[in-house]
């Protein structure tokens, strides 16, 4: 394949921007490759890049392309709220369509505020949960990834991990200090934490662990987080960005039938464009202002454009909840197909897998359930898998700290070319 043109756009980038890129895993830096393909435009699940290159794409922009890019429908109702203008700066009735939307959906969520992003939905989240509890730390779970506020950056995962730091520079200790963390999965270390330090305000959690690969979350762990919280006055949030409007119209929390006293959203809800979005019980969204004293704004928040296309894509979800159980059967075919191709070249994987999420780990390990299992699984192996599918014309994740992504525009032909460029990617590793 050639890609002189991403060459040079990536000289260029570098020039003007750090590293080249907007956000640090983009640059390819994880999977050995000296420079990233630009993207010039996507229909469906495909990708072109500069020099004209298709892709197949398991990317789906990082969570948002449940339909696949550029749906017809999303993009006619984008089309024609152009033409009204982008931004206003004072409400419109599209907020509140959507809002009402969200509402009906996850069971959970009484009221909702919208942000821009995913990061500023955490952030507020943690905000309103220490000024409803009146206490100030939280407890985050190594490896979950809850966006880039100063105090979840924290033992964080998804971009942390695959560029090998998992703390950042320019945080103080006080912010630090104020955020606990512990394993995933072990609900003993969360309790004797609670039991011997009471200022804990809020547990946030990615219910479906989706940034150090793909974790198959126990229905017992959430109920047990569910109880834990009760029991001590903690705030328990779902960081549902990845999950929510994926696993189920009401995220993971209708998938297990475990509820959050606060949510937030991001990504499908904005159906490609940026949004955010954080909600919860009434008596805790009512703290914010100009209700109450919690400070939240944003010039962009709720912004029309990304409302309405978030509006049609959750109509579109909830009008046809077939797409769930279609989703997830495409990806336990061709998650069995790549086990077996596997198996047959003598590759050993674990494939984690959830509604239309999968990460494959290359590991003679039986099970891969928390960070410390991931950390020890084969990155040299995941990253010729990456550069193989690549050639072979499909992007997958360019880490091994992601989950891969299913869209509706995915075929039955489309799995099958995947399930032969893997094979293909198994015959190259087996050889090394
Ligand atoms: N929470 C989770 C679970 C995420 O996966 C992400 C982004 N990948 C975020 C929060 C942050 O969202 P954003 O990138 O929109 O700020």
């Amino acid at each position: 394949m050639i890609h002189n043109r991403s060459q040079e756009a990536f000289e260029k980038a570098q020039k003007f921007i750090p590293g080249g890129v907007n956000s640090p895993v983009r640059a390819f830096r994880s999977v050995e490759r000296s420079y990233p393909i630009f993207i010039k435009k996507a229909k469906g699940n495909r990708l072109w890049d500069e020099d004209g290159n298709e892709y197949m794409d398991y990317l789906g922009s990082w969570g948002p392309m449940i339909l696949g890019h550029n749906n017809e429908r999303v993009l006619a109702a984008v089309k024609e709220c152009l033409e009204d203008g982008s931004s206003f700066g004072l409400p419109t009735s599209m907020e509140v369509e959507l809002a009402e939307l969200i509402v009906n959906s996850v069971p959970s969520i009484e009221m909702v505020r919208l942000t821009t992003s995913g990061t500023e939905a955490t952030m507020a989240a943690v905000r309103v949960a220490r000024a409803y509890t009146k206490k100030n730390k939280i407890l985050k779970f190594e490896g979950c990834y809850h966006g880039h506020s100063d105090s979840l950056l924290v033992k964080a995962g998804s971009g942390l991990l695959t560029e090998g730091y998992q703390d950042s520079n320019g945080i103080t200790a006080g912010v630090t200090s104020d955020t606990l963390t512990l394993p995933f999965g072990d609900l003993d270390k969360v309790r004797e934490l609670v039991a011997a330090d009471k200022e804990i305000a809020c547990i946030i959690v990615e219910p479906v662990p989706a940034n150090m690969g793909l974790m198959k979350t126990a229905k017992e762990y959430l109920q047990g987080l569910r109880e834990i919280c009760d029991s001590e006055g903690i705030v328990l949030i779902f960081d549902e960005v990845i999950s929510g409007f994926r696993l189920a119209l009401g995220g993971a929390q209708e998938y297990y039938g475990i509820e959050a006293d606060i949510t937030t959203l991001g990504k499908i809800i904005g159906g490609g464009y940026p949004v955010g979005a954080f909600g919860g019980k009434r008596e805790i969204m009512e703290m914010i202002a100009p209700l109450g004293d919690v400070y939240h704004a944003g010039t962009l928040s709720g912004n029309p454009i990304s409302v309405r296309a978030g509006y049609e894509t959750l109509t579109m979800l909830r009008d046809n909840p077939s797409i769930y159980t279609e989703l997830e059967e495409k990806v336990d075919y061709l998650t069995g197909e790549i086990e077996k191709a596997a198996a047959e070249e003598g590759v050993d994987l674990v494939i984690n897998k959830l509604g239309s999420l999968y990460t494959i780990y290359f590991t003679a390990a039986e099970k891969i359930e928390n960070l410390e299992d991931v950390m020890a699984t084969d990155t040299s192996k995941y990253i010729t898998f990456f550069n193989t599918m690549l050639e072979e014309g499909i992007i997958v994740s360019p880490s091994k700290f992601e989950a891969h992504i299913m869209s509706i525009a995915h075929t039955k032909e489309d799995l099958e070319r995947t399930i032969a460029a893997a094979r293909k990617a198994f015959k190259v590793i087996a050889e090394q």
